[in-house]
């Protein structure tokens, strides 16, 4: 049975609509009748993502910064601009913080004027190189304030502060997500992030590179699982303000995940070893105690199966683009 919030159809702003994550977003909430109004600068993101979608009367694009003022009126906001791959965000530095920062206040206050209920995409990244395994939401993080990643992490913390304080002072509904590795089809062929590194060096048969010794783990989840939390994020009591944790709680090393891609791939691409990035986390896994016990949300996707899928997306994008 629908719930009422689901039947009515309400206007949603998703900022990095034309991303990975937010142009399936769009996707779910374009289908089940809301009016999206998406917005993106295209920095990572691509009019690909959402091409598909520019012909339905209730979806629309703006090509926008969100570090700019933005006046439109809406009854929800999924904030999700912002690059998410190390090599991407560290291009410009100053620009990521700005994204996430200034972002954070303009999209706040146009929370505060529509009286919009918001969502922010924040990151596992926020507990840094934890110390506490794995990480549930009480723990505050081991985070460089100084260091190439910062401007991501710090970003993000701060996004958090403006978050929680837009709410106490202002009374603006909100609803923060710490998310965790997630992958899958649209993810950008040269996006630099693992999974799509290893799948494309393995369907090329170039080599697969490895930071560090590989012992180093991630908890990877499921795209359309990950989306299923924030819908269920958005639409629980308003009470529920987060932080709350979605991701997938299996966890693997580089070395496992690197052998499930060349196994499922069937590829012979050799391993090779480079350096570790600076303050690159040694490991990460959600405690999601939370949102199974406050959203009744659990990722369903196993990580083999989501490679499967991600793999198949990769071969067609590779042979579309060779032929
Ligand atoms: P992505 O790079 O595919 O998408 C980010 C989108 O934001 C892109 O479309 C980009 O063009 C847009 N953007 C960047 N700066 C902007 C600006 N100043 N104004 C307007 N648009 C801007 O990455 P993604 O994986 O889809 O990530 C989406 C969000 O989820 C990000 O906020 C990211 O930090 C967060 N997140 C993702 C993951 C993950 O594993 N995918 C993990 C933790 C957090
Ligand atoms: N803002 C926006 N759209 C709106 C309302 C506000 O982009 O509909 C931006 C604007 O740049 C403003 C910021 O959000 O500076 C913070 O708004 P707030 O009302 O908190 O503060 P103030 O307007 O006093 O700066
Ligand atoms: N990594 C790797 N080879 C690559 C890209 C990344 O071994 O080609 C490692 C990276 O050092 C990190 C892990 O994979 O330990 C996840 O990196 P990613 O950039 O995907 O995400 P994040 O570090 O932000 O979790």
């Amino acid at each position: 049975m629908n719930t009422a919030s689901s039947i009515v159809a309400r206007r949603i702003l998703v900022t990095g609509g034309a991303g990975f994550l937010g142009s399936h977003l769009c996707d779910l909430l374009v289908e089940a009748g809301h009016e999206v109004l998406c917005v993106d600068n295209y920095f990572t993101g691509r009019r690909a993502n959402i091409a598909h979608l520019l012909d339905r009367s209730n979806f629309e694009l703006m090509r926008h910064d969100v570090t700019f003022p933005l006046y439109v009126e809406v009854d929800e906001i999924y904030n999700l601009a912002c690059p998410a791959s190390p090599i991407h965000y560290q291009f410009d530095p100053v620009q990521t913080t700005k994204t996430s920062v200034h972002g954070a206040i303009n999209v706040l206050g146009l929370a505060k004027r529509t009286r919009a209920k918001i969502f922010q995409a924040s990151t596992s990244e926020v507990y840094g190189d934890p110390s506490v395994h794995p990480q549930t939401e009480d723990y505050w993080g081991n985070v460089n304030p100084i260091g190439p990643r910062s401007c991501y992490d710090e970003g993000k913390r701060c996004a958090e502060t403006l978050f929680f304080d837009y709410h106490r002072q202002h009374k603006v509904r909100i609803k923060v997500a710490r998310i965790f590795n997630t992958y899958g089809p649209r993810m950008h062929p040269q996006d630099g992030r693992v999974v799509s590194n290893f799948i494309v060096q393995a369907l090329k048969g170039e080599d697969i590179t490895i930071f560090g010794d590989g012992q180093q783990t991630r908890s990877f989840c499921f795209y359309s699982d990950l989306i299923r939390g924030f819908l269920a994020l958005m639409d629980s009591p308003d009470e529920v303000t987060g932080p709350v944790n979605l991701g997938n709680p299996g966890e693997f090393s580089m070395l496992e995940l690197a052998e499930a891609v060349l196994e499922l791939t069937g590829s012979r691409s050799k391993l090779v070893f480079m350096p570790l990035p600076q303050d690159d986390p040694r490991q990460r896994r959600p405690d999601i105690t939370q949102a199974q016990d406050k959203l009744g949300w659990t990722p369903q996707v196993p990580l083999r199966e989501g490679l499967t899928e991600t793999i198949a997306y990769f071969d067609r994008l590779l042979s579309s683009n060779e032929s």
